[in-house]
């Protein structure tokens, strides 16, 4: 490394300190560093590939009472966008390379290949070497969070920040709007800059809009994209809730109360009605009951259960995808492996451990003490 670490972050502390936070990993035969916890002001996921810094992406502070959050949160004009469920991407530019870094600062290689195929970023990165572009990465085949858009058909990459690599500054909204339509890059949709007051019932009305669409939630800023603000649909909360209690012992019980609560909150703001609660309370009931009996019975009929994703693209990509999830310890189960013309396209279970063992353990009549 060329650079002193120390040096590297503006930050008063103890360069061996901050170093030793920091979980060395391996991409294409270079040595990279990330750290798995926020420390000292530099955010998790923050990343050191030679003696480049790329900062992670900040975590964002979520309303559960829209008007008092936004009144709160805000004092000038209120840039509401979408926020998109898929998973969170950095990419930057270093030495030629774009590298795609996920939120606790893996290179991911499916990722990276996947951005490089879908981003014309050359333009971008020429003109802001020093800039990194971070955007979620949805779509089907996604090897983390699938959530089906109607317009994506395999996997997408929609810009909801740039940012200066090192120093995380972020681009105001307007300008970051602008340099992606610039240099052709999708963004995640923009509904409009609003005063503080109007935007309230703004975002009530696009939450409402989401909701019937069955999509996640609405990200609000300010429109220096410095302070952010996240609420998010009763359809996000339900999905959420399905999944866990598909998976009812690998899930933390955080996981779900915070799910409720969200519920709980949203229904006291928007629910003006006796029966709109009763019919949030039943849907509710559903999410949680019905995936949890499908896995019981699927544990009981020997299926393996457990978050099933499928991807496609270069086989030795796909294969270096799965070395790359067996060595961060996950049991892998894989559905098929197939090709489609020179692509691989390979369906893959990671196994929930923890869901299996216990259910079996029940089915067999295995007793708790409670
Ligand atoms: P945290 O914000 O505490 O890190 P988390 O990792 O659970 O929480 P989410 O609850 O999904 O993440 O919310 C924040 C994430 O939302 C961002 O990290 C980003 O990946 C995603 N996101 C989707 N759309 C947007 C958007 N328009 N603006 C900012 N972030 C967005
Ligand atoms: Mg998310």
């Amino acid at each position: 490394m060329s650079r002193d670490w120390g040096s590297l972050f503006d930050v008063d502390t103890d360069p061996e300190d901050l170093l030793e936070h920091f979980d060395t990993e391996w991409f294409r035969g270079q040595r990279y560093r990330h750290l798995s916890d926020e420390r000292h002001g530099i955010e998790r996921g923050t990343a050191v590939v030679g003696d480049t810094v790329v900062r992670g992406y900040p975590s964002m502070p979520r309303a559960l009472v829209l008007e008092p959050a936004i009144r709160k949160t805000f004092d000038g004009p209120v840039a509401i966008e979408e926020k998109l469920n898929g998973y969170n991407v950095r990419v930057a530019r270093i030495d030629g390379d774009l590298l795609a870094f996920t939120r606790s600062g893996f290179v991911c290689p499916y990722t990276t290949r996947k951005v490089e195929a879908l981003l014309d970023a050359d333009a971008f990165f020429d003109d802001h070497p020093e800039q990194m572009l971070c955007g979620e990465l949805v779509g089907p085949e996604n090897p983390y969070t699938d959530h089906d858009y109607s317009e994506v058909e395999g996997v997408g990459f929609y810009v909801f920040g740039i940012r200066h690599r090192e120093s995380g500054t972020p681009m105001g909204v307007e300008r970051r709007l602008d340099q992606c339509a610039t240099y052709g890059l999708d963004s995640v949709d923009h509904y409009g800059t609003y005063t503080p007051g109007a935007a309230v019932d703004a975002a009530r009305e696009r939450i409402d809009d989401l909701n019937a669409r069955g999509r996640e939630g609405v990200v609000l800023k300010s429109t220096d994209g410095e302070t952010a603000l996240k609420y998010t649909t009763s359809a996000i909360h339900r999905a959420d809730l399905e999944h866990a209690f598909e998976l009812p012992f690998d899930y933390g019980r955080d996981f779900v109360f915070t799910r409720v609560i969200r519920e709980a909150f949203q229904a006291v703001e928007r629910d003006a009605s006796p029966e709109s609660v009763s019919e949030r309370a039943q849907e509710l009931g559903e999410a949680i009951l019905e995936p949890a009996v499908e896995t019981i019975r699927a544990v009981d009929a020997g299926e393996p259960v457990g978050e099933t994703h499928t991807v496609r693209g270069d086989p030795q990509v796909l294969d270096d995808l799965l070395s790359y999830f067996r060595e961060q310890g996950l049991e892998l189960h894989v559905e098929r492996d197939d090709t489609d013309g020179d692509q691989g396209v390979v369906t893959f279970t990671k196994i929930a451990q923890s869901t299996r063992d216990k259910t079996r353990y029940y089915l067999e009549g295995g007793t708790l003490d409670e």
